[in-house]
This record gives C-alpha cells, structure tokens and sequence, in this order.
C-alpha cells in the first residue's frame, strides 16, 4: 500500500494522509516507480478530482502514426486526465455504420479485429488488442455520415451504444458510451442542420459544435496573415456558427456545447445567450489563454490551428471570459499529427497541437501565475466543470473524507494526532474515485522529447511554466505516477 502524507485537499485545504487501495494493472510511471509500501512526503501537494477532457483526437483506428488509443490514454493519464471523450474523426469515422468499403484507410483494423463498426471496435479495444488503457474514455458520434456534411448518421444505427439504451450490453460498452454528438473539425452544415438538432433532441445527447466555417483562409486575418503572404479567416467565422446555433438553443432547448471558443466577439454573443438562461455551455483551449496570432512568426505551422489563433485582444478576451466565467470549462483538442505534415507550410499543414501533457502548466502559467483565477478555480475549469459536461460525478473529497477517514497511526512523516488518514480501501465506492495529485507550485520546463505521445506538435516546448501533475488514481489505484 502507498501512503501519502500531508497532502492538501484541493478545495477544504485540509491536511491529510492518504492511502491508496493498489497499483493498477496499466500503471505506468516516469523515474523510480514508487515501492509497493511507499510511505511518500505528500507536503506541498494537492489532492484534486482526476481532471476531464471533452475533447481529444486519438486517430485510432486509420492513423495510428500520429497517434494510438495506447499513446493517447498514456498522454491523458500522464497529464493528470482520469476521463476523456474521443472525437469521432477517426478513419473510417465513428458513425455508427456498418464498413462496406474494406480497402478504406483504418477499414483493416477494425475488421481484422471482427468489428464491422467503428464505435463497436473502440468500446472493444482493449478485448480485441489485450491491453489495458490507463485513462477512462467515452466516446462521441458524428453528426454526419463519414463526416462530410452532406447525411445526417442516423439514430437508429447508433441509438444502441447511448448509456442508457435497453439493449443487453457487455462491461465493455457499458464503460465506453457514446455521449455526444459532433462533426469536429467541421461546423455542422446548413443543409442537415435541422436533422442533427432532431438527432441531438430525440437521443438526449448534446451536440458539440466547432464553431468555424470558412471556405479559404489558413491563419488568422489581420497583420499577421498579411505580413506571412497568407491568405486569412476574418473573425465572424466563428461567430456565425455560435449565433446560428445559440438560436437553434433557443428554439429547441437543446444543450449545444461550444468547442474551442476563440474571438471576443463570440464570448460577448455566448455571455448574452447564458444570461437569457439557454442551455448552453463552452470551452476555450490552452493556446487560444496563452498564445495570439503573432506566434505564427515565432512557430510556424506548430500555431496553426482551427479555429486560428486569433488577435492579441482576443486572446486577453478569452482570459476575461475565463475570469468572469463565461468560460465553462478547459479543453485541449489533443490533436496529434507528425513533425513532418506540420512542416508542409501555412497552406498544406494540418491544423492543431497536442496539449494532454502541458495543459496543466501552461494554464497554471497564463491564468494563475498570472493573477485572472485562483488555483481551485483552475481545478475546477480542468475537472468538475468537463466532468459534469461528459455526464460524471467528480470524486468528492471533503465528503469522502467526513465519511471514512479515520485518525491517521503516528509514524515517521506524520504530524502526530493532526491529519486524518483517507484509506481508500475502506471507502464506499473505490472503483468511483478518480484523483489527480498536482504540485501546483511545481516548476518544470516542457520537454515533448518526453511526452507519452506519439506525437510532438506544440508550440510549448522550453516553455517554463508551473503546475504540474505529480500522480493520477484511477479507480482508487494508482495509474501514473513521477512523484
Ligand atoms: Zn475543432
Ligand atoms: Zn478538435
């Protein structure tokens, strides 16, 4: 049994002793990995609820290159990420039809393993491949079929894998349902507009919009775009689609989550449609806080991303929408691709960065360090807020603690008869308590020679920042560690 002494929780201050039930069969480390009966000085950390995202790519099946449910589960857990939800622009795309084409890219995989389907294949993938993923994953649908915009997938054909569908399902699929509805990395088009929101009305899902449609443009328009010679995307890309669709809220009283907000204007259009009380709810990702536009002359096609980072005003936009919470939460759009596409140039490269790995620090760095929140706040846009957005209860700590926790035994490292002790072997529910363990004072320089992804587009390498996720518990069982 680990113990931890002395570790702060993250929202009652607490000092307590924990104690954790085992290591977890997929447990990983980086360093010396803990002894089995490590009795470690926890001083200066804090315990949180295991952070969620509601928006990774994984590319598994179709571009296991880039990335693999295998090494993107790693990036999550060694980035403090207990849960995430897998955007469905995987090759072929998760939506929920049967694979006709067996020569399409990906197609292989999934029929090799003896799946016909997509989403079949990632609920299974730890059957069909004999591994054990280190993060909890659900999984998202497309809003059309094979994501192209022009067929809405169909609700019958995927109604099956929804939490709370009647048909008999195997651990397997009740682990991973599919709880959202998106075509990221495309708006979702006008001409099936209505069919999804009748998609997302009668499943009871919510849709999850990217907010971009432009038909040219590779960077933000302004100084910028003019200085590199390339061609721009104007700001009210995004806002057409946040107003389009706040007005579809409005109509159905539907939940449209906003992903990856970026512009001033947008936040102003969301914060009027909050106050009218719509059931909407958005993030914003780690590079729109911490970097503008002119990154592009600094980073080249590592600051290329979809929606474009956007002017320095919008960035400062975006850290008052952070502070005033317009803001709902903080998502990475974990979006893998290889060092040599991203050298294709402004026009050919793909968009986005990987971000499960410094998430922490650089939002630690950009909105705690700099004085716009505080750190419990920041816990809470990376944990309870996406936890409670992707349907899970956030571990409660302080409760877990009234209930179970017991004086802790003196010893060495114990401030005598002060801490409680929260075994977790003696808890409720074990199999429900997810944690993350974080120096949130802790400096550390980004190195993505490092990650435990496959892949190394971000522009944060060298960074400096502070916060950093020291353990992750998954199921009261210890899963990452480099205390
Ligand atoms: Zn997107
Ligand atoms: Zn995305």
């Amino acid at each position: 049994m680990i113990t931890l002494r002395n570790i702060k929780v993250w929202n009652t201050g607490e000092i307590i002793d924990l104690r954790l039930a085992s290591t977890a069969s997929a447990f990983f480390h980086e360093g010396a990995a803990p002894a089995e009966d490590a009795d470690i000085d926890a001083s200066g950390l804090t315990l949180a609820p295991g952070f969620a995202d509601p928006h990774v790519h994984y590319r598994d099946p179709g571009q296991t290159y880039k990335e693999s449910m295998v090494s993107g589960c790693r990036a999550a857990a060694s980035g403090g990420y207990t849960n995430v939800l897998v955007m469905p622009n995987t090759l072929p795309a998760m939506d929920g039809e049967t694979i006709v084409d067996p020569e399409a890219l990906g197609a292989k995989e999934v029929l090799d393993a003896g799946y016909d389907n997509v989403i079949d294949y990632l609920q299974h993938y730890e059957a069909a491949h004999d591994v054990q993923l280190p993060v909890r994953y659900d999984l998202c649908v497309c809003a059309s079929k094979g994501r192209a915009g022009h067929e809405a997938t169909e609700l019958d054909h995927w109604r099956r894998y929804l939490p709370d569908a009647e048909e008999s399902k195997d651990d397997y699929q009740r682990a991973h349902p599919v709880t959202a509805i998106s075509d990221d990395g495309l708006a979702v088009t006008p001409e099936i507009l209505d069919q999804v929101f009748a998609n997302v009305k009668d499943s009871g899902l919510y849709l999850i919009e990217h907010c971009e449609h432009h038909d040219t443009g590779a960077v933000n328009e302004g100084p910028v775009s003019r200085e590199l010679g390339v061609p721009g995307i104007p700001e009210d890309t995004e806002l057409n689609i946040v107003a389009r669709d706040i007005a579809k809220a409005r109509e159905l009283g539907v939940h449209v989550h906003f992903q990856h907000v970026s512009t001033a204007i947008s936040f102003d259009a969301i914060r009027k449609a909050k106050a009218e009380g719509l059931p909407i709810t958005c993030e914003t990702a780690p590079h729109y806080l911490a970097l503008c536009d002119e990154a592009l002359l600094k980073y080249g096609t590592l600051a290329k991303m979809n929606p474009p980072l956007r002017s320095e005003a919008d960035r400062q936009a975006t850290v008052r929408a952070i502070a005033d919470g317009t803001v709902d939460m903080i998502a990475t759009d974990h979006a893998p691709h290889t060092l040599e596409e991203k050298a294709l140039g402004f026009l050919e490269s793909p968009n986005g960065i990987i971000g499960l790995e410094c998430a922490y620090g650089v939002c630690h760095k950009v909105l705690v360090d700099g004085g716009h929140i505080s750190d419990e706040r920041l816990i809470e846009l990376m944990s309870v807020k996406p936890n409670e957005l992707m349907g899970h209860e956030s571990c409660d700590i302080a409760t877990l603690v009234e209930n179970f926790a017991e004086p802790a035994p003196t010893g060495p490292g114990t401030r005598k008869g002060v801490n409680r002790l929260l075994d977790l072997n003696r808890v409720e529910s074990p199999e429900d308590v997810d944690l993350v363990v974080l120096g949130t004072d802790q400096a550390w320089t980004v190195n993505p020679e490092q990650f435990h992804s496959k892949a190394r587009n971000t522009p944060f390498g060298g960074w400096n920042v502070t916060g950093r996720p020291l353990a992750t518990i998954i199921g009261s069982q210890l899963m990452f560690s480099r205390l």
